[in-house]
C-alpha cells in the first residue's frame, strides 16, 4: 500500500471503524474526489453496506454568498434536513473531509455567513445532537487542496506546496510510520494514562497562566469526565472522531470561568481569519473581546446565541506533539487545535458529564453544561503555559508546566 492508500484505510478502519453492513456518508470537496473514492473503496472492502457521497464545492458556495438573493440566508431546505436525519436514524457513519481555502470568504458579508450558519444549525439540531452525543459514528479528517496548501506553504510552487502539505498530514496522522494502525493503538494507550490522571484527581478547577496574557480560572462541573483518543459507539466499538487527535478534553462549568483568555493562534472560521484576539470572562460569560483582525466575524460568531459567549470545551494538548513539533500553522482547526491547548466557544459535549448523553436540555444546564447552536475551538497553548489543578480539598497539583504535561 502507498501512503495515500494507508491513510484511506486508517480513516475507515480506525477513524470510522466501519461495521459490517453499515452505511457510510462521505462529505468531500470536489477537489478531493480521488481520495474520497479511494476511501469509499476501502469502506466497501471493510464491509460497508452503501457509501453515500456528498460533494461540496466552496467556490459555488462563495458565489452564492456574494450573488444570491438576500432572503435565502435565513432558509434551510427540508430535503437537506431529511437527508441528514434519514441517514442518522439508520445508524450511518459520517466521514467528513475538511479542506478549505482559509480566506475564501473574506469578501463576503459576515452577517450572511452568520445567518446561513445559524439557519443550518437550527434545522440540523437533531442530527448535530446525535453526533455530539456519539449516537452516530463520525470522523473528520483532511487532505490537501491547492488553495489551502498555498496558504500554509507560501513561496514555493503549487505542486511543492501540495506535496509538503501531504507530508505534514501524513506525519500528523502517523501514516509515515511502518504500521499506522499499531502506532494509533500505542498513541491511544498514552492518552489513556493522561485520562486516568485527570479522572482520578477530579479537579474542581484549572488555573491557566502564560506570558501572552492568559490568566483564567476554569471551574469543572461535578461529574465531569475527561475523554481522548477515541469515543465509544452505541454498538460498543471505539471510533476516533478527529484524525489527527492529540487532545484530552472535558467540559467547563458554564458559569464558572473567570479571567482573561488570549488566543495563541489565528482562527479560521467560515472562510475568514480571526487574529490576535482575546476574551474577558465573568461567571462564564464573555463580557468583552477584541481582535486585531476579523473582529466583525468574531462578533457575529459571539452573537449566535448566549451559549456562543460561554465555553463548552476544555482541551489539553502538549506543546510537544507530532503536529506542533512540525512548527507549521495549518490554518485548519483540525490540525491547529491538536497542536495546542484550546477551549471551544459554544455547546459542550454531553458525553463529558456522567450520564449526559441521556439527559434533557434542562438537566444538562443544571449540571453545568453549556448549550449553543455553535461549537468553535480556539487555541491558547504556548510553550510557557502553566496549568494548576485545584482539587476538592483545595490542594494544588501541577497539570501543565512549560507547555507540557507536568
Ligand atoms: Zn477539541
Ligand atoms: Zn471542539
Amino acid at each position: 500500500m502507498d501512503k495515500m492508500e494507508k491513510y484511506a484505510d486508517l480513516l475507515v478502519r480506525v477513524g470510522i471503524n466501519i461495521q459490517e453492513n453499515q452505511t457510510l456518508v462521505i462529505a468531500s470537496p470536489i477537489e478531493c474526489a480521488d481520495f474520497a473514492r479511494l476511501a469509499a473503496k476501502k469502506a466497501y472492502e471493510a464491509g460497508a453496506r452503501e457509501v453515500v457521497m456528498r460533494w461540496l464545492d466552496e467556490q459555488s458556495q462563495h458565489q452564492k454568498y456574494i450573488m444570491a438573493n438576500d432572503e435565502i440566508f435565513d432558509e434551510f431546505p427540508d430535503w437537506t434536513v431529511q437527508y441528514f436525519n434519514h441517514y442518522a436514524d439508520q445508524d450511518a457513519a459520517f466521514l467528513s473531509i475538511a479542506a478549505s481555502d482559509p480566506e475564501l470568504m473574506k469578501d463576503v458579508d459576515p452577517k450572511r455567513l452568520a445567518r446561513a450558519n445559524k439557519a443550518g444549525s437550527i434545522a440540523l439540531e437533531y442530527y448535530r445532537s446525535r453526533m455530539m452525543s456519539n449516537k452516530n459514528v463520525w470522523c473528520v479528517a483532511s487532505i490537501p487542496t491547492v488553495s489551502w496548501a498555498k496558504k500554509v506553504f507560501p513561496g514555493v510552487s503549487e505542486e511543492q506546496a501540495v506535496e509538503n502539505l501531504w507530508e505534514a498530514i501524513y506525519k500528523s496522522v502517523r501514516v509515515d510510520q511502518e504500521n499506522p494502525v499499531e502506532a494509533w493503538r500505542e498513541h491511544q494507550r498514552t492518552l489513556n494514562e493522561k485520562l486516568e490522571f485527570l479522572n482520578t484527581n477530579k479537579f474542581t478547577a484549572l488555573r491557566y497562566k502564560n506570558a501572552l496574557g492568559t490568566d483564567v480560572v476554569v471551574e469543572l462541573p461535578e461529574g465531569h469526565i475527561w475523554f481522548g483518543g477515541g469515543d465509544e459507539a452505541p454498538q460498543g466499538h471505539v471510533f476516533v472522531a478527529n484524525m489527527p487527535t492529540e487532545e484530552v478534553f472535558t467540559m467547563p462549568k458554564l458559569d464558572g470561568v473567570n479571567g482573561t483568555i488570549v488566543a495563541s493562534m489565528p482562527l479560521n472560521y467560515n472562510g475568514n481569519l480571526i487574529e490576535n484576539f482575546k476574551f474577558e470572562l465573568k461567571d462564564g460569560l464573555i463580557v468583552s473581546f477584541d481582535a486585531a483582525k476579523g473582529k466583525d466575524v468574531l462578533e457575529e460568531l459571539l452573537n449566535t446565541d448566549e451559549g456562543a459567549r460561554r465555553l463548552g470545551e476544555v482541551a489539553l494538548v502538549p506543546y510537544d506533539s507530532p503536529i506542533s513539533n512540525q512548527k507549521i500553522l495549518f490554518y485548519n482547526t483540525l490540525f491547529d487545535e491538536n497542536a495546542s491547548c484550546h477551549f471551544a466557544l459554544g455547546k459542550a459535549y454531553p458525553t463529558c458529564i456522567k450520564g449526559g448523553e441521556d439527559m434533557t436540555k434542562d438537566d444538562l444546564k443544571n449540571a453545568g453544561a453549556n448549550d449553543s447552536l455553535t461549537h468553535v475551538d480556539f487555541m491558547v497553548g504556548t510553550k510557557d503555559l502553566e496549568i494548576i489543578g485545584i482539587t476538592e480539598s483545595g490542594s494544588e497539583i501541577p497539570v501543565f508546566k512549560n507547555g507540557n504535561f507536568a
